[in-house]
Formats: C-alpha cells, structure tokens, sequence
C-alpha cells in the first residue's frame, strides 16, 4: 500500500439500521469456535463457486453479485473476507453489503448473522442440497471509499463474494465473470478472458489468486504495452473519469517504459507472467495504491498523468506498487500470510514489507526518471524533517506502529505527529533503509549495494507468482551475507528503542547534511500546490488548508505555546485577512520585530487571537552537501545501465 502524506482527515457519519428477516423461521447456532482453516473446501477446480458481477450499475455505485456455491446439508457458515491483503487490516467493508438473500432450488433460506464473528452468516441446508444460490447488492461508495463514478470502476473481488467458512483460500475455486457497463473496457490480471457482449468470464481460480486479481474498468480508457520480452508484457491499464486525462504528454509515459528494466537491474528476476498495472484516474476515487502479485490497483487524481507537478508529489505510485511484487507478494513476513482471509495478519515486521518498500518505490521512480534523480536531496530533506519534528518519537518506538498497522491505518484523528501512525514505517522506513544501502555501500568500498542483498532476496531464479515467506532473523542474516555487520543491533536501535532522532548517519555517509532556510522547498510546494494546503510547520508549527483552517499544531512548536488548536479557522494575520502571501509576509517582517504575531482564529463559534511569539521567518529543509565527500545520493539514484 501507499499512502499520501499527511494524511486527509475523513470525517465518518455513521448510520445504523435493522434489518428484519420475514417468513421462514430463523436458524440458531451455538457458539461458534474461532475462525481455522481446517475445513475441506466444497468449491473445488471441478465444481468451482460460480461469481456473476453485474456491473451495469456501477454509474450510480451499485453492482449485483450472484453466486452459486457449493455446500452440504445441514448447518453451514459462509464469511465475508475480514482481512484484505495490502491493507494489513480488518478492513472488509462490512457495510457495503445489503439485500443479501439466500435460496436453494429457487426456495427462499433464512440466513443469521453470527453474534460474534459479523462477518460469518450461518444457513441451514436442506437434505438433497448441493448449491445454493446467494446474491447481495454490493454498495460501492462510502465516506473516503469510493469505488465508483459515473465513467470508472474498480472491483476489489473480495468486497463483492462470500466463502465457505474455514477453508484455505488456495484450495476455494472461484469461476468468475463480469457483465460491464456497455461500451466500458476493463483491465485486469486474471487470465483466460472470453468476452461476449459485455459479459466476460474468466478461467477458474483459487479464491487468492482471485482476490489478488482486482480489476479496473471505465468508459474511457487507454491501454499502454510498457514492455515486452517473449510472452512476458507490462500493461498499463489506465480508466480516466474525463477522456483529456489519458492524453498522456510523451516525456511523461516514456519514463514509464523504463519500469521493467530498472526493477530487474534492481532483483535480478521477476516472479510474474504478465504485469498489469491498473490505474484510475479520478478526482472522486483520490489517491491510493494497492498491491497484488501480477498486477495493482493505483488510484490517482484526474491529472495526475498529465501534470509534472502530480509526477514529482506522487510519481512513486505506481513504481511502490509494482516494487510490492517482489518485496510483499514474492518474499512476505511469514506472520503475515494467513490461510484465509478471516484469520488476523501480524504486522510487525511492515518495516520490512513497506519500510523498505517506501525507499525501493522511491529509488524507482528516480531511476527511471519519472522524478528526476538530482531531485532526490531535496525530497529527502522532507523526508527527514518529517520525522525529526515529531514529538510522538519521544515515548513510542517505530515497531509500535507497525504493530498497531491494522488499527492505526484506520486513524483519522487529530495530532498524528503525537499518536504517530502507520504513516511512520514508511516514513522512517525510507531513512532506515537508506542507511542500510549506505553503510553496504561504504563498507564493500562501492562494490556492493542494497541491490546486492535485493538479489538474494527476491532474485533469481525466475518463477512464477509464489510466495517465499522471511522472519527477521533471515533478513539480517543475508544482509549478513552481504557484509558482515551486527544488523540485529542496527535494527534493535533504530526500529524497536525509542529513538529520540531518525538515523542521520545515512545522510552523512551519502555527503550531505540537514539544513532549514527561508527557500521553499520544492517538494512541499508542490504537495501544497495539489492539496491547496499551506505549510509552516518548520516555523509557526502549522499547516493550514487554503481557507486558513488549521490541520495541524505541532507539539511545543510557538503556536503550540500560544494554544492554538487543529480544526480553528484563522481569519487574520496581524490585521490582514488570511492568505498565503499574508501569512509569509508576516513570517519576513516578523523576524524583525519584537511583537508576536497576532492570528485572529475562530473556534466553535468563538474568536480569539492568538499571539504567536516566532521570529525565525519562513523554514523549510533542505540537503546541502558535505564538502570533500562524495555524493552517495546520486550513485544511489542514477538510472541502472544493466
Ligand atoms: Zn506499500
């Protein structure tokens, strides 16, 4: 997964019904036992649970699923998949399930809802039954999840199915089919499509893979080979809300050609057939990634392929995700793979899977030139920055949010950089394994790298779409292999202590070091610039949305001391009314002067000013290099020749 940083703010209403079930008497179970995966799957390669997705409905965030499944006589449980792999959490959406009905030779079965475990529904099976028929209308949008719009869809398959309880999700076969919006076209990974109409059907699954093959449609759309070598090809599969935004500038698409080559200069191999890439461009959907082994499932803004400023906020999308298919699918933390998607995924080791993955993302995006490779000291600085001025550093260690993952990723609250959040171990992650390249790199004198250990760790040989899990222990010990270094101290100090600054000796090592100045920087104005946000962070210790409405008061920072609070709206700074260029002219004369600055801000109903005693001016970091040292950050990020 990757997240935009900091996070939006999602404002949840929730509302509650009760769902009365009419006629047929209700069954009753005694408690259930906890979820397993000891069951003998019924939906075999022979005899597969059939999927037909009516998606003719997608426009108005609507879809039918309809569903013949397997079963036996007698009580038997179907589930919702609780635990989604790439969201490390219970993030099924429950909710979006609604007018489940349950039959068996076209009689009407009552079903109940377990007290317990709300994802299993319990049915009783007549004598003489093989299959029942089950249908739901899968409800597409929710608040901050949504998966629909009038020209673009995305079908997460694990939100519109359900399973027999307790199998092993290898052994759960699936043949699946879509009926699509007319005139829509779709990309996905799963293979064997036979198109009639706007029906296809796919080839029988087993209930992973298909939950590992998403797949995307929409009425406008552009179909991109990135590469090819023999069979093998990279598809881009991109579905735009507004035809315009597929018209992709060539300086802009050409740099995504370059994905395949420099991600198997980085492995050494690949662990997929064929790649898809599958990206949907839609103000209404926003920004999110979602990782799978042969494809994923990248969401972006309208013009996030048209834009120069998106590419360099955001142009590690896409190459994070396709980065997952190696570190995440092909090599996973044994905790983490689960033989259902009931069972609770550990997530510990996510300083791993996305930690390392939040800088492989990054190195790809840099070289292949989607961000251009002399732009990366000053991406770091905001990196670093980030999280050097966080006061959640001070009582809580990285390894606590990474454990926390499933519910911390769910966080909307206030004061992010005092909870912290799942955020971090991407964050932090890049830094810490930046430090890792760079100390392979000073110790073997420049003839090794983290591309070394990345080819003893998801390289050759080629396979296919398998999974090789780690533990911890073997990750240190093929750095190990690499050079000879107490890895174990290294992480125990920078992952699982409290630390009370991210590890600056990467940035050093690389040649460089940490300053803040009046500059903008580059990164943050263009981050600012997508989410019409204004950030003083570094100075007064806010950031604010366009309209002056405080997202953010960092702990002890001068507004911190003058007791301003997220969510306040400021109206006025010394007198002025509130904008950019009000508040920076503020920040300047501010250095000058012995007077705070005055913010007038209004709080539930009230105004106030809030004297704000700065005067450092405009701050904002930057790498500057270290004299005499050579620069590290450009071997590290210039395009591979191999
Ligand atoms: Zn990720």
């Amino acid at each position: 997964m990757r997240l935009r940083l900091p996070r939006a703010v999602f404002v949840l209403s929730l509302c509650f019904g009760v769902a009365e079930l009419a006629g047929a008497a209700r069954p009753s179970f005694a408690q259930i036992p906890e979820p397993n995966a000891s069951a003998t799957s019924l939906a075999t390669q022979s005899n597969p649970e059939t999927l037909l997705l009516d998606g003719r409905d997608a426009g108005r965030g609507i879809m039918q699923s309809r569903m013949t499944i397997p079963v036996s006589p007698g009580p038997f449980t179907l589930v919702y998949p609780q635990w989604v792999p790439g969201e490390h959490g219970p993030t099924g959406p429950l909710g979006n399930i609604s007018q489940l009905k349950m039959s068996a030779g076209g009689r009407s079965l009552a079903w109940l809802r377990d007290q317990v475990d709300l994802y299993a529904f319990h049915v009783d099976v007549p004598a003489g039954v093989s299959s029942l028929d089950v249908s739901y209308t899968v409800l597409l949008n929710g608040a901050g999840d949504v998966m629909s719009t009038r020209n673009v869809a995305i079908v997460n398959w694990n939100r519109v199915l359900l399973y027999q309880q307790n199998t092993n999700s290898h052994a759960v076969f699936f043949r699946p089919s879509i009926i699509l919006p007319n005139g829509w076209s779709y990309g996905t990974a799963l293979s064997n499509p036979r198109q009639s109409g706007s029906r296809v059907d796919f080839g029988e699954v087993p209930l992973n893979m298909l939950v590992d093959s998403p797949l995307d449609c929409g009425r406008y759309y552009k179909h991109v080979q990135l590469w090819r070598n023999g069979n093998a090809v990279q598809m881009l599969d991109a579905f735009a809300d507004k035809p315009q935004d597929l018209d992709f500038p060539a300086d802009i698409i050409g740099k995504y050609h370059h994905m395949v080559p420099q991600a198997l200069a980085l492995y050494g191999a690949r662990h997929w057939y064929d790649y898809h890439a599958l990206l949907t461009l839609s103000d209404a959907i926003g920004f999110q990634g979602i990782e799978h082994h042969q494809s994923s499932d990248n969401r972006a803004p309208d013009d996030f392929m048209t834009k120069p400023n998106e590419q360099l906020a955001g142009g590690d999308l896409i190459t994070h995700e396709f980065s997952h298919s190696w570190n995440g699918k092909y090599r996973r933390p044994v905790d983490l793979i689960q033989p259902n998607f009931q069972l609770p995924e550990h997530t510990e080791l996510l300083w791993v899977y996305e930690g390392m993955n939040q800088y492989l993302g990054d190195l790809l995006s840099f070289r292949t030139g989607i961000r251009q490779p002399k732009k990366y000291p000053e991406y770091l600085a905001t990196v670093y920055a980030s999280m050097d001025y966080e006061p959640g550093r001070a009582t809580e260690p990285l390894i606590d949010t990474a454990t926390g993952a499933p519910y911390l990723y769910q966080e909307r609250g206030e004061y992010p950089e005092i909870r912290r959040t799942a955020g971090d171990f991407y964050t932090e992650g890049e830094l810490i394994w930046l430090d890792v390249d760079t100390t392979i790199r000073e110790m073997s004198g420049g003839k090794k790298s983290l591309d070394t250990f990345l080819h003893a760790y998801a390289g050759p040989p080629e396979t296919g779409p398998i999974t090789v899990p780690y533990t911890r222990e073997q990750i240190e010990g093929l750095l190990d292999g690499v050079v000879h270094y107490d890895w174990h101290a290294f992480f125990q100090r920078e992952v699982y202590e409290v630390t009370p600054h991210p590890p600056t000796s990467a940035l050093q090592r690389a040649g460089w070091r940490i300053v803040y100045n009046g500059k903008p920087n580059e990164f943050m104005t263009a981050r600012d610039a997508l989410e019409h946000g204004i950030d003083a962070w570094y100075s007064l210790g806010l950031t604010f949305t366009s309209d002056g409405t405080v997202r953010g008061v960092r702990e002890y920072s001068p507004a911190w001391n003058a007791r301003m609070a997220p969510g306040m709206k400021v109206a006025a700074v010394d007198g002025q009314s509130f904008s950019s260029d009000v508040l920076d002219y503020a920040l300047k004369t501010g250095q000058h002067a012995g007077a705070p600055i005055q913010l007038l801000a209004e709080q539930n109903g009230y105004y106030a000013t809030y004297a704000v005693n700065y005067h450092g001016g405009p701050k904002f970091p930057h790498l500057v290099r270290i004299p005499g040292r050579p620069d590290m950050l450009a071997q590290i990020m210039a395009a591979s020749s191999r």
